[in-house]
Order: C-alpha cells, then structure tokens, then sequence
C-alpha cells in the first residue's frame, strides 16, 4: 500500500536539502505508481527490465525511469527507447551496449558507475582501481560513446543495522565520487550524481553526501 503521508515527509525533507528522490516501485503495480505521480513524484526506479517496460508502457510519459538493477548486456535493448539513468553500469561492455542502443533510439543515456564496498561478496559492482580503469577505456573510446554521460556514482552499504559502519561505507563512495569529479582526468560538469542509500539508510547517506536516495519500502510498504 502506497504510504502518502512518507512521501510527504520524505519529498519535503529531501526538497530542502536538494537531493533527488528515487521511487523505487519494483514488485508494485502501476496503480502505486500513478497515486505517487499524482502527488507529484516524477523519478521512479525498477530493477526487473521485463516489469519496467510493462509498467513504462502503461504509465504517463513524462516519468523520468531509472533502471536500478543488475542489467543484462543482451537486455539493454527493451530499456534503451525510453531509460534516463541507468545505476549500476559496472563493466565496459554493458557502457559499450547501452551506447549502441541509445545510438540507434536516437537518445542519450545516463549512466552511474557501480562502486562496491559492502562486505557482502557479489560479483557485481567494482573496486576503486576497475573504476579508474573502466573511465581510461572511456576516456580513449570517448568519440565513440557519444550517446551516454557518466553521471555519477551508484552504491550499497552492507547489509547491517550499525550506521557507523552504514556511514564509513558511504563517505567512502563519497571521497571517490568527489575525488573523480575534481580530478582533471574525468572533469565533465555532469559527473554530479553520488546515489546512495535506501529505506533503512537514506540520512545516513545524505550526512555522507549523497544527492540521490533510493527508496522503495518506506513508500510503497514492504515487498
Ligand atoms: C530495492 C532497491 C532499493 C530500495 O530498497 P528499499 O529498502 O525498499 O528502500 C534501492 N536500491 C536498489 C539497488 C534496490 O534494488
């Protein structure tokens, strides 16, 4: 059930200090979607390609779609006619596929770089040095990759109740994203985005410096 009164809150909390909230409606129908619209939330957030363009079809245009999840190099094709940001972009290769496809839509795709620092083991996200290394690809290739922007930065803390430890992990995404977007080497003025926290961690996150919030189940109830 869509929790109005949490929006409220949230959208005028996070209004004032300039952060942008992600509504995150995986799992939920449309119907959620469209009563927060109609309140006047515009970013939502789907991490399931085959649901997120189900529900884009149904919904007002004019909703600006963040694909949050892991994303498939061989789906990027269904999200590419209509995505603004995808999150977490953690190889070459996906950056490469979702410029062939934002190309052939005529668009231009934004794009956060996954930094993983949570203690979890995942096979997805990247180290500090893979960043570096995946923005010198870019760098050298970047005549060819007119059809995205690397925005920003994309992470999670552990999966854990101790802010302290929740904290250090975001101000580390945080001293990179700022390390990188003052570095000469990468200095484009839309590298502008630093997307951390969720529902159980979004001030801790805003206190770390983050400017985009993910929040699902605060909104939406739980999943
Ligand atoms: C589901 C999800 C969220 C939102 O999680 P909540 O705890 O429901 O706020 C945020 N980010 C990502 C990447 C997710 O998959």
């Amino acid at each position: 059930m869509v929790n109005k009164q949490a929006w409220q809150t949230i959208h005028n909390e996070l209004t004032a200090t300039g952060v942008t909230l992600v509504a995150v409606s995986k799992t939920k129908p449309a119907n959620d979607i469209q009563e927060l619209y109609d309140l006047g939330q515009r970013h939502f957030g789907e991490n399931y390609v085959q649901e997120l363009v189900e529900k884009q079809a149904l919904l007002p245009k004019d909703i600006i779609w963040h694909y949050i999840g892991h994303l498939q190099t061989n789906k990027v094709k269904y999200i590419a006619p209509f995505v603004t940001m995808i999150h977490a972009v953690d190889s070459f290769k996906l950056l490469a596929e979702i410029n062939k496809y934002a190309h052939k839509s005529q668009r231009s795709i934004d794009i956060l770089l996954q930094l993983h620092v949570a203690e979890e083991e995942t096979k997805f996200g990247m180290d500090e040095k893979e960043v570096l290394t995946l923005l010198e690809y870019y760098t050298a290739q970047i005549e060819t990759l007119q059809n995205i922007r690397i925005c920003g930065l994309m992470g999670m803390a552990s999966n854990s109740d101790d802010q302290v430890k929740i904290k250090g992990e975001f101000v580390r995404i945080h001293n990179f994203f700022k390390y990188l977007s003052e570095t000469t080497f990468f200095n484009k003025p839309y590298f502008s985005t630093c997307s951390i926290g969720m529902s159980s961690d979004y001030k801790t996150a805003i206190e770390a410096g983050g400017n985009m919030v993910r929040i699902g189940s605060l909104l939406f109830g739980s999943r």
